[in-house]
């Protein structure tokens, strides 16, 4: 695991999992911290810099020095996760239509009992559309945060899922209020969110996938187009959208006149298609068909069946990993060079951080940069630290790779 060592609240965020880990490769800025010194030390460690600094990849930090940690046994504190009771990621949801007065209510009860009684930690959004949440629980009290949220009327069709990664970073619980789970601007009058769309299995859906007429097939990949880029179902249609909201007007466009086939669609999890299914739904179609637990789930059922994958590619996740490998295959290409590869890295310009693929040959030509000049000049020659930090220069370009993809090559050719 490579961290940088930040200011403020990330700092907590790596002594955290150092606590859970028991090891950790720091990367500093020259001289600040001796290699040898040890954790107890670092608590007093004042850091004289103001920049946070990471490399996804856990390539050399330019201009900067390793400082190891391995091997560290610390104390733990009673409320962290330990070897006798470790923490469980889970993620759930479920649609319902809940009034507002009942979300507020909600969100006392469910911020009171997770806290104090289960130690949960993590974040859930309530809206009156329903509930979403990515918790860490301690293993011992899973049962109890199970029969806990079922326990409510309104959530029988939750369902608890195991998370692939399990994440160390929460460091407390965190209940929203939101105004929608899924943000589609989409009135409410215009999609009753009690219409869902049928939920097949993995299983299920892989034997329907496989049998289906390609030349026939309405199969729609509901995520944006820098998570379609490195992994999809064979003949998937990919709409090129950055964001949901984006996505629902294409969706429209690209089933009208399908109101009695089938249409298939799947998502990472499911949460987005429980969403576009309903709107679909409330707008006449009658055989909306989704992937239950999404692609996450379906990679788990190709695990365990060893049957050939029917999703090409890697699964983009939003977390550390920033995706993982279903099937062998590379369908995603460097942003730089266009040769096949699959990784998504984050620039290191720091007011850049744009999302995008590199393969390891351009991170060492472009210095884990976009290539932007900006970003380049960032680097090699980094920001007096007492300058308060750059803002970022364009958010856009944060979640478009075609538009980084453009912009780099317009840098080319100058
Ligand atoms: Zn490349
Ligand atoms: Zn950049």
């Amino acid at each position: 695991m490579s961290v940088g060592l930040v200011r403020g609240s990330q700092v907590r965020v790596s002594l955290n999992r150092l606590r859970s880990r028991g090891s950790a490769a720091f990367f500093s800025p020259p001289g600040l911290l001796p290699p040898t010194r040890t954790l107890g030390l670092l608590h007093h460690v004042r850091l004289p810099f103001a920049s946070a600094w990471s490399t996804p990849l856990g390539l050399p930090f330019p201009q900067g020095r390793l400082a190891n940690f391995r091997g560290l046994t610390t104390e733990t504190p009673s409320s962290s996760p330990s070897v006798e009771n470790p923490y469980q990621t889970y993620s759930f949801y479920t649609f319902v239509n809940l009034p507002p007065e009942r979300v507020v209510h909600l969100q006392r009860q469910i911020r009171r009992h997770l806290h104090e009684e289960l130690r949960v930690k993590g974040r859930i959004y309530l809206a009156t559309e329903g509930i979403n949440g990515q918790v860490a629980c301690p293993v011992s009290n899973v049962d109890q945060l199970r029969s806990y949220l079922l326990g409510y009327p309104e959530f029988q069709t939750l369902v608890l899922n195991e998370a692939t990664e399990h994440s160390e970073s929460f460091l407390k619980l965190i209940v929203t209020i939101r105004n929608q789970l899924v943000r589609d601007e989409v009135p409410p009058s215009q999609c009753d969110i009690a219409q869902q769309p049928e939920y097949l299995s993995p299983a299920e859906w892989h034997a329907e996938l496989a049998e289906a007429d390609p030349e026939r097939l309405t199969l729609l990949d509901m995520r944006n187009n820098y998570e379609s880029a490195i992994g999809h179902f064979k003949h998937a249609t990919l709409p090129d959208a950055a964001t949901f909201a984006a996505e629902v007007p294409m969706m429209r466009d690209l089933v009208r006149g399908k109101e009695k086939e089938p249409v298939y669609m799947y998502c990472t999890g499911g949460i987005r298609c429980s969403k576009a299914g309903a709107i679909l739904k409330s707008e006449g179609f009658q055989n909306v068909r989704m992937l239950r637990g999404g692609i996450t789930a379906y990679g788990r059922y190709i695990r365990e069946t060893g049957l050939p994958s029917l999703y090409l590619g890697r699964n983009f996740t939003f977390d550390e990993r920033l995706g993982e490998p279903i099937s062998p295959d590379v369908l995603g290409e460097c942003y730089q060079c266009s040769t096949p590869h699959e990784h998504y890295t984050n620039c290191v310009g720091k007011a850049c951080n744009t999302l995008f693929i590199q393969c390891p040959t351009c991170a060492q030509t472009y210095h884990n940069t976009c290539g932007d000049t900006r970003c380049l000049d960032y680097v090699q020659n980094p920001p007096d630290p007492t300058n308060r930090e750059p803002t970022r220069w364009n958010h856009i370009e944060r979640v478009d790779p075609t538009v980084v993809k453009i912009r780099i090559q317009n840098n080319i050719r100058q």
